[in-house]
C-alpha cells in the first residue's frame, strides 16, 4: 500500500523583497534584511553578511516592527501652546517651526553664539551634529558621552589609544580566559553574546565581576559578587599580585609602553614628575646596548627597563620603577582590599592565578612575520590570551576614571593588548590622545568656532578657560573642576543654565535625549528647571528646542518639537569619522536608508539642521552664493568633504566608485551601499594584524586607508604625563592656577598612575544610615526608554521590582509581594521588591528606565510602567550634599566630569503598599493619541 506524505510549506514566502540595513533598537549597529509584504515591514531578521552580528539577531531588533508602528510617533512638527509642562502643543507647518528657531538663533549667532546650547543623546551623528555647532559658533556643544561612559573612552584613549566596544575587542578566536567587569546586557550587545558563545564552545573560560549575577554573568563560568566603587581596588590588587609573582611580561612593557621612559625623580625641581625629553619633545629612555639616553622610537633602540639616568644633580628613574614603589606596597596586597571590595584574599588570589596561568603557561603564537617601528623584524605574532572587556558599571562612579585606567593598565602589563588572544583594536583606532584634537571654545559672533569642541587636553593651557579664568562651556567641561571631560558634561548643561552659572544662556536645543526623566539625575529638579520662571515671569531657560521620534517625556518641556523620523525612514551613516562598525580584522562602515517612506510629516533630525542651517547662513551649510548646500542628509552623507578625499563614508569613493577609504565624491555612493547591504568592508592585511600602534605595515595601510595623513607609531602610556602637569599647577608651578579649594583635589585625583579612592559620594553622606549601595542595570530586552514603549518588549519588562540581596531581605523581614521606601541623602522613593540570592550582599539595584511618566509615549495613565514601574534617578542628585564648608560638589569624576550614577547609597525600610509607585508625577496630557487597545501587527495574509 502507497504511503503519501502531505505536502507542507516549511519554508512560506513572508516577503515580496528584502531591505537591508543597519538596526537602531540599541547602539550595536547590527546589520538587518527588512522583509516587506505590500508595501510594509513584515519581518526583520539579521544579516548573515554582516561583520557586526553575521546574521544574529536580538529580542530588540526583530522587534524593531512596533517601534515603527509605535503610537507614540510624533506626527508632526508641534508648537507649544500651554504653559511648558502642560504638553499643550498645536500643530504647525516644517516652514513655521523653521521660522521661529531661526527667529531664536539668528540674533545669537549675530552677537552672542555660546548663548544657543545645543546637546545630543545617543545620536551616531556627532561629526555631523557637531559640524552644525562649531559652524553655528557655539562652544556648548556635546553628546551624551559626559553621563555615559566616558571614563571608559578617555582612560583608554589617555593610556592605550581605545577601549572597549567601538574601539577594541577581545580576540574572540584565541583568547582562553575573558573577564567582564562591570558589564550588564546593554553595550556591544550581539557582539558579545557571539563572542561568550565561542570562548564557552572551546571550553575556555569566562569570569564576571559585577555586584548583581544577571545576563553575561549569569552564564559565565565564576562570578565575583564586588561591592559598588571598589573595582579599582580589586584592578590594584590583581597588579599587586602579578607584579610580586613576576608575571608580567617585561619584553613587551620595554618594546611597546611607557615602561622604560624616564621621569624626574626630584621632589624639590619644577619638573618633579615630567618625562625627559629631547629637543623634539620626544621621552628619552636608556638604550640597552649603548647605555646612553635615546629617544623612544630610535631606529633600533633596545630600552632599558631598569637603568637610571642622573642629569644636573637630578635623578630619572623609569616609569616601571615609580609602578613598583606603587604597587608592591601592602595596601594594596588582597588582605588589605578584601574588606572593602567584598572578595576574599583567597579568592582575589585565585583570579590572579588564573590570569597569570592563562597568559604565561599558553600563549599563543601566530606564524606572521612584522616589522616594528623602529626598524625590527619579529618571526611570528606572540600572545597572551587574557582578554577583559568592561564599560558603565566600573565607569559612572566617582573614581572612574582611575579605575578604568587601573583596568587597561592591568591588560598592558600582561602584554595582552594587540596580541594575540588578548584584547584588539578596531580600525580607525587606536589612536592616541595625540593623534585627537584639542577641545576649543574661542566665540566670534558671527563666526564659526575655531575649532572642534570636544577633544583631548595635555595640560592646564588646553582648558577651556575665558580670559577671567571662568569656564568657556555652559557645562564647564575642561575646567579645573573637571579638567579631562573629552566628552563634555551634557548631565550639568540644565542646572547650570538654570543657575545662570558660568553664565545665562538663550536657547537650549536638544536631540534624543529625554532629559526630563530617565537621562537626568534629580528627575523632578529637572522638571522644575525647566518650567521655572525669572522675576519678569519670563521662562528661566528663555527657549527650548527639541527633536525626538516619540513622545518622550521631555516633549512636554519644550517650546518647539521638530518630529524626527524612525530608524527604517531615514538615512544615516555610522561613519569612521564617529565610531564605525569595524572589526579588529576590518575596517568597515555603514548606512541606514528608507527602507520604508514616513506616513507622517516627519523628517530626519540631519535633514532638518542642513536646513536650519541654510536658513541661518552657516558656512558650512550654504553655498558661495548663499543657497543650500546639501538639500537633506543624503546629499550630505554623498557630497561632504572633510579633509581631501576623506568624508562621511570610506566605501566606493571615486567618480567611478573604485575608491576605498580615500578618494573623490562618488554620486552613486549610497546605491553602491545598498547593493551591498548596507555597508562597506576592507580586511587588515595578514601582516598588520595585530601590534597595530608599533606596527610599521598597519601604519603604512591607515595612512593609505584615510585614517591619519601621515604614520603614527606611539607606545602605551602606563604613566601618563599630562595629568602630572596638573598636578604641578595645583602644586604651584606655572601661569594658569587653580582656584585654591580645587588644588588638594587635583594633587590627589589626578595621579599619573592609576590610584585608588572611595566613591566621593561616601564623604559626603551619613555612610552609617545610608549603609546600601544602589545601582541600575539595562536587560537585554531594552535599550534605555527605547524599548519599554515597544508593544513587544514591554511584554518582557513591563514593570521593575527593586531587587534585594537575600541578607537584607531576611533582615528587614520582606515577604513576596512587599513594598519597601527607599531613601537617599536627596529624595525618596516607594517601589515593590523582590528577593535575589547571586548579589553583593550590600546592593539592590533596578532594571533601568522601565519606568514612566503617565501620559508620555502614548502609553495610557495606569500602564505597569507608571503604577509599577519606577525610576531609582529620583534619588541622585547632579550635586553632592553640601559638607562643612557650605560648598555642593559636583556628583561627578573629579578628572572627566562622568556622572557618578553608581555612588548611589540608600537605606531600605518595609513600606504599606501604595496605590502606585512614588513619588507620584501628574499625568501630562499627550501630544499623539494614546494608543489602541491591541496592537496587532500582521502584514499579507
Ligand atoms: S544588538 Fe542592538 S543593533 Fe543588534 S539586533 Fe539587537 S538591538 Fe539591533
Amino acid at each position: 500500500m502507497g504511503h503519501h506524505q502531505p505536502s507542507i510549506d516549511t519554508s512560506p514566502k513572508v516577503s515580496d523583497e528584502i531591505r537591508k540595513t543597519t538596526c537602531y533598537m540599541c547602539a550595536c549597529r547590527c546589520g538587518i534584511n527588512v522583509h516587506m509584504k505590500d508595501g510594509k515591514v513584515a519581518y526583520i531578521e539579521g544579516n548573515r553578511d554582516h561583520p557586526v552580528n553575521k546574521g544574529v539577531l536580538c529580542a530588540k531588533g526583530s522587534a524593531g516592527i512596533m517601534q515603527v508602528n509605535a503610537p507614540s510617533r510624533l506626527r508632526k512638527p508641534l508648537k507649544r501652546v500651554g504653559p511648558r509642562g502642560s504638553g499643550q502643543f498645536e500643530e504647525i507647518s516644517w516652514d513655521e517651526a523653521y521660522d521661529i528657531a531661526e527667529g531664536w538663533l539668528r540674533p545669537l549667532r549675530e552677537t552672542a553664539p555660546e548663548k544657543l546650547a545645543f546637546f545630543t543623546g545617543r545620536d551616531q551623528s556627532q561629526s555631523f551634529t557637531s559640524l552644525f555647532a562649531q559652524s553655528f559658533g557655539t562652544p556648548n556643544y556635546a553628546a551624551h558621552g559626559g553621563f555615559c561612559s566616558v571614563n571608559m573612552a578617555a582612560a583608554g584613549i589617555y593610556t592605550m589609544g581605545g577601549a572597549f566596544w567601538e574601539f577594541g575587542q577581545p580576540d574572540w578566536d584565541h583568547t582562553k580566559l575573558f573577564v567582564l567587569f562591570g558589564v550588564a546586557e546593554d553595550h556591544d550587545s550581539n557582539p558579545i553574546k557571539m563572542g561568550i558563545g565561542k570562548v564557552k564552545g572551546r571550553g575556555d573560560k569566562v569570569i564576571g565581576v559585577n555586584p548583581i549575577r544577571t545576563g553575561y554573568n549569569a552564564v559565565a563560568d565564576d562570578w565575583y559578587g564586588i561591592t559598588p566603587g571598589t573595582d579599582g581596588l580589586l584592578i590594584l590588587s590583581l597588579i599587586h599580585c602579578l607584579m610580586s609573582a613576576g608575571k608580567i611580561d617585561l619584553d613587551y612593557l620595554a618594546q611597546f609602553t611607557n615602561a622604560p621612559c624616564l621621569v624626574n625623580a626630584d621632589e624639590s625641581s619644577p619638573e618633579y614628575g615630567l618625562l625627559i625629553k629631547d629637543a623634539d619633545g620626544r621621552p628619552q629612555v636608556i638604550d640597552a646596548r649603548t647605555g646612553a639616553l635615546a629617544p623612544w622610537d630610535g631606529e633600533g633602540v633596545e630600552p632599558d627597563l631598569s637603568a637610571t639616568y642622573e642629569r644636573d644633580g637630578i635623578t630619572h628613574l623609569p616609569v616601571l620603577h615609580h609602578m613598583a614603589e606603587r604597587y608592591l606596597d601592602p595596601q594594596y596586597a588582597p588582605e588589605a582590599v578584601a574588606g572593602r571590595t567584598g572578595i576574599s584574599a583567597d579568592r582575589i588570589r585565585q583570579l590572579a592565578g588564573e590570569i597569570a596561568k592563562t597568559a604565561f603557561e599558553s600563549p599563543i603564537v601566530v606564524d606572521q612575520p612584522w616589522t616594528d617601528f623602529r626598524g625590527k623584524t619579529h618571526p611570528n605574532m606572540v600572545g597572551r590570551p587574557v582578554s577583559f572587556h568592561a564599560m558603565r558599571g566600573i565607569s559612572a562612579h566617582s573614581n572612574g576614571f582611575q579605575t578604568c585606567r587601573a583596568l587597561h593598565v592591568l591588560q598592558i602589563i600582561l602584554g595582552a593588548v594587540e596580541t594575540p588572544g588578548g584584547m584588539r583594536f578596531k580600525p580607525p583606532y587606536p589612536k592616541p590622545a595625540t593623534a585627537h584634537p584639542k577641545p576649543h571654545c574661542k566665540v566670534t559672533p558671527g563666526a564659526p568656532l575655531d575649532g572642534p569642541h570636544l577633544g583631548f587636553v595635555h595640560g592646564p593651557d588646553d582648558l577651556c578657560l575665558r580670559e577671567d579664568g571662568s569656564p568657556a562651556r555652559i557645562d564647564k567641561a575642561f575646567t579645573w573642576e573637571n579638567p579631562m571631560s573629552s566628552h563634555g558634561m551634557m548631565h550639568m548643561v540644565i542646572s547650570n543654565a538654570h543657575a545662570g552659572d558660568p553664565y545665562k544662556i538663550d536657547t537650549l536645543f536638544l536631540y534624543m535625549a529625554n532629559m526630563s526623566w530617565n537621562s537626568s539625575m534629580n528627575t523632578s529638579g529637572t522638571m522644575k528647571m525647566l518650567t521655572d520662571k525669572d522675576e519678569n515671569g519670563d521662562y528661566v531657560i528663555p527657549h527650548i528646542i527639541y527633536s525626538d521620534a516619540y513622545s518622550s517625556e521631555m516633549v512636554a518641556y519644550a517650546d518647539l518639537i521638530l518630529p524626527d523620523t524612525t530608524y527604517l525612514e531615514r538615512h544615516d551613516c555610522i561613519s569612521l569619522l564617529d565610531r564605525p562598525i569595524c572589526e579588529a580584522d576590518a575596517v568597515a562602515d555603514a548606512i541606514r536608508w528608507p527602507v520604508i517612506e514616513p506616513d507622517r510629516d516627519v523628517k530626519g533630525f540631519q535633514s532638518a539642521l542642513c536646513d536650519l542651517g541654510a536658513r541661518l547662513g552657516l558656512p558650512a551649510f550654504t553655498n558661495e552664493d548663499g543657497s543650500q548646500k546639501y538639500a537633506d542628509y543624503a546629499d550630505y552623507i554623498t557630497n561632504h568633504i572633510r579633509r581631501p578625499g576623506v568624508g562621511p563614508l570610506a566605501g566606493w569613493r571615486g567618480a567611478a566608485g573604485d575608491s576605498d577609504g580615500r578618494g573623490d565624491v562618488n554620486p552613486n555612493q549610497l546605491d553602491r551601499y545598498i547593493e551591498n547591504g548596507g555597508f562597506w568592508m576592507e580586511h587588515v592585511p595578514d601582516n598588520a594584524a595585530y601590534y597595530k600602534p608599533f606596527n610599521r605595515a598597519y601604519q603604512d595601510w591607515a595612512v593609505e586607508m584615510g585614517f591619519y595623513d601621515s604614520v603614527k607609531p606611539y607606545i602605551f602610556q602606563l604613566y601618563v604625563e599630562p595629568m602630572r602637569r596638573f598636578q604641578l599647577a595645583a602644586e604651584g608651578h606655572g601661569e594658569r592656577q587653580p582656584p585654591e579649594h580645587l588644588r588638594d583635589q587635583i594633587k590627589e585625583r589626578l595621579d599619573p598612575l592609576p590610584i585608588w579612592y572611595a566613591p566621593v559620594e561616601d564623604s559626603h553622606v551619613d555612610t552609617d544610615t545610608f549603609t546600601i549601595h544602589a545601582l541600575t542595570q539595562r536587560p537585554m530586552a531594552m535599550y534605555h526608554s527605547w524599548g519599554s514603549q515597544n508593544a513587544w518588549l514591554r511584554q518582557i519588562h513591563g514593570r521593575n521590582p527593586l531587587y534585594v540581596p537575600s541578607k537584607i531581605w531576611k533582615e528587614h523581614g520582606f515577604t513576596e509581594g512587599d513594598w519597601a521606601r527607599v531613601s537617599s541623602a536627596h529624595g525618596e522613593i516607594t517601589v515593590p521588591v523582590m528577593e535575589m540570592a547571586a548579589l553583593n550582599d550590600n546592593t539592590v539595584w533596578t532594571w533601568n528606565a522601565i519606568g514612566k511618566r503617565k501620559g508620555a509615549w502614548a502609553l495610557k495613565g495606569d500602564t505597569p510602567e507608571a503604577t509599577k514601574g519606577f525610576l531609582l534617578n529620583h534619588l541622585i542628585h547632579e550635586l553632592l550634599p553640601s559638607r562643612k564648608d557650605g560648598m555642593r560638589w559636583s556628583n561627578s569624576d573629579p578628572i572627566t566630569g562622568q556622572a557618578a550614577w553608581f555612588d548611589l547609597r540608600v537605606k531600605i525600610e518595609k513600606a504599606v503598599a501604595p496605590e502606585a509607585t512614588k513619588p507620584h508625577h501628574p499625568e501630562i496630557p499627550s501630544p499623539v493619541p494614546s494608543a489602541p487597545d491591541s496592537l496587532d501587527w500582521k502584514v499579507g495574509k
